[in-house]
């Protein structure tokens, strides 16, 4: 399965910041990215359309969006639709994200629509699951993964099952090692990952093995190649580290 390197600058960057970033990955992946890897930078709104002119016409490097909301077009103040993003250049969209669901309170069931109505709309959907610190201590870390998955997945229609491998993929994010410096030991992330694994196929059956999971949480230059070389672990997705072109490159090849 092609890895995937992700992105995320989640509320960082000017428009000329982002700029300047963009235009330094693309220059350095001009002739292709590390090992075929896919890389895919979730940027600001406001970033998007920058980042998509800067690495147009550079194989293996995609643009997404990391919110939205799960309509056309209407009266939702301070909202943004999937045909805004895909008209500034995004190919992608991030759906449950932790600081969605723990700072803007997302619900499973917001996260739910949201996933649908992505891949509805013909993007690639990146899903973000993961459990509190709270969670894992108390045995949770099964039931945790269970609900965030199930809920996403299994209202979705036979269509849109069917087509899900090529434009779907899981990020496993422990919520207690995003952006706190605590990563999940290799231990915990084989563990989290065959749990992930196991649940996906109990909704999917065979289309399970097709689905990419990353791994996401403190992730940086150093430990990303033991990670990325895990069972079950098909990428990474990066925040802080991957705000400068340099340590992302580093990770996309590590
Ligand atoms: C993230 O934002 O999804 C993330 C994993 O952040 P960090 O790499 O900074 O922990």
């Amino acid at each position: 399965m092609q890895k995937i390197i992700a992105a995320n600058w989640k509320m960082f960057k000017t428009r000329p910041q982002a700029a300047q970033t963009a235009a330094e990955l693309a220059l350095a992946l001009r002739t292709g990215t590390p090992k075929g890897r896919l890389a895919v930078v979730f940027a600001p709104f406001t970033d998007i359309a920058v980042v998509a002119d800067a690495v147009a016409g550079v194989d293996g490097l995609a643009v997404g969006g990391q919110n939205f909301y799960p309509e056309d077009q209407g009266a939702f103040t301070g909202e943004i639709s999937p045909a805004m993003l895909r008209d500034a250049g995004a190919q992608w969209l991030l759906t449950g994200h932790s600081e969605r669901r723990h700072v803007f309170g997302e619900t499973d069931a917001l996260v739910a629509r949201k996933t649908a109505y992505g891949l509805e709309k013909g993007f690639k959907v990146m899903l973000c699951v993961g459990e509190t610190l709270e969670e894992r201590e108390a045995g949770r870390l099964g039931e945790v993964l269970g609900r965030q998955l199930r809920s996403a997945l299994e209202p979705l229609a036979a269509d849109a099952r069917a087509q899900l491998a090529g434009n779907f993929a899981i990020a496993y994010e422990p919520v207690w090692a995003i952006g706190t410096g605590r990563v999940a030991g290799p231990a915990e992330v084989l563990d989290a990952h065959a749990v992930t694994r196991g649940i996906l196929a109990e909704i999917l059956g065979a289309t399970a093995r097709e689905l990419p999971i990353l791994y996401g949480g403190s992730v940086k230059p150093d430990n990303a190649g033991a990670l990325v070389d895990l069972d079950n672990v098909d990428g990474l997705l990066v925040g802080g580290a991957s705000l400068e072109a340099k340590s992302f490159l580093q990770i996309l090849g590590a």
